[in-house]
């Protein structure tokens, strides 16, 4: 009896260890794109070795810094073949573009050149250099053809959709091998893939664009990307101007529209990344103009009142502005 009693002890403390010891967490930080990316995964099996290959063959496609990249490569020319991932992210980088009216604007690289965040030598670019390296922003010039991409000598930076589309990557891989559970961010493009291991909806918080270092509130999420563009990413001040690194690509100046953060909450990575930076050169109304219906927004305004679309439920102590989905 006494060993039966054992067996059993036994045998419920091993079904015990494979329910919950399997769903192992798992994390890693990587430096990556300029940015921290960190990522959680809940699962039997050790994936970030694939995840650090898929991380580092993304960067050396979308680095407009390293030589043999994709987009180094279409930057010394008119056209090139590139590789699949490259043209799907150029072609999505586009209908941003179109939807947006060239609010986003993937050939946005001259005029980011000027103000120096290619080098980070900072520096306010004069109206004549300005005016010059806007004249060659157009994304219209640029078209996809299978896996030929066309230029027409204008020259690409992906910093405005690139870690987007590298969490889609990411999170599809994670699928692919049964992972039911895990949140990354890379530089603050956040995706969740299913819930958390207990079941409950990710909580994600949504930075305090005055102080970046603590959050206004968090959303209750699952399966989605919530992707934000903020002025505190990358900015300097000169003769005490604040200029920071969203370009409206009509002026060749920092947006500004009123925001100093733009929250996108929607099913793809690279959308909600480009979406974001559009929503923040638009400003709040022109982005509800165009705001497709499985999108949803958070906006935070230079005075710090929050708007958001009916379809969030953002936690937070702050008065928050409800914004209508109809037009
Ligand atoms: P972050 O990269 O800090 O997460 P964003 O996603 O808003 O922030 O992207 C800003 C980056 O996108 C810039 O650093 C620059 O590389 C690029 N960029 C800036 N303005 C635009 C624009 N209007 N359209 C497309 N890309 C832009
Ligand atoms: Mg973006």
């Amino acid at each position: 009896m006494k060993h039966k009693n054992k067996l059993l002890i036994l045998y419920i403390v091993s079904v015990c260890f494979l329910l919950c010891g399997c769903d192992k967490q798992q994390e890693e930080t990587f430096f990556s794109m300029d940015t921290v990316m960190n990522i959680k995964i809940y699962g039997k099996e050790n994936i970030m070795p694939e995840i650090n290959e898929l991380i580092t063959k993304f960067d050396r496609l979308f680095d407009r810094n390293k030589n043999d990249s994709d987009i180094s490569r279409l930057n010394h020319g008119i056209k090139s073949e590139v590789n699949s991932h490259t043209a799907d992210m150029i072609s999505t980088a586009l209908s941003v573009s179109r939807l947006s009216g060239g609010a986003f604007d993937i050939t946005i690289a001259p005029v980011m050149d000027s103000w120096g965040f290619y080098d980070k030598q900072f520096r306010v670019p004069s109206k004549s250099e300005i005016i010059e390296a806007k004249k060659a922003v157009d994304y219209k010039k640029v078209s996809v053809n299978g896996n030929i991409v066309y230029t027409g000598n204008a020259l690409i930076d992906a910093g405005g959709i690139a870690k987007g589309y590298l969490s889609d990557i990411i999170a599809s891989e994670i699928r692919n091998k049964k992972i039911k559970s895990a949140v990354m961010s890379l530089g603050g493009n956040i995706y969740c893939v299913g819930k958390r291991p207990d079941g409950q909806n990710w909580k994600i918080g949504i930075k305090d664009p005055q102080n970046p270092d603590s959050s206004i509130g968090y959303v209750n999420v699952y399966d989605t990307a919530v992707v934000t563009s903020g002025t505190y990413e990358r900015s300097f001040t000169e003769n005490g101007i604040f200029y920071h690194h969203i370009i409206n690509p009509h002026t060749g100046f920092p947006a500004d529209s009123g925001l100093s953060s733009v929250t996108v909450i929607c099913k793809s990575g690279a959308r909600a990344d480009a979406l974001s930076t559009a929503f923040f050169v638009l400003g709040r109304d022109e982005s509800m103009k165009i705001k497709e219906e499985d999108v949803e927004i958070i906006f935070i305004t230079d005075n710090n009142e929050i708007y958001a679309t009916e379809n969030v439920t953002l936690h937070t102590d702050k008065k928050v502005n409800i914004l209508l989905n109809d037009k």
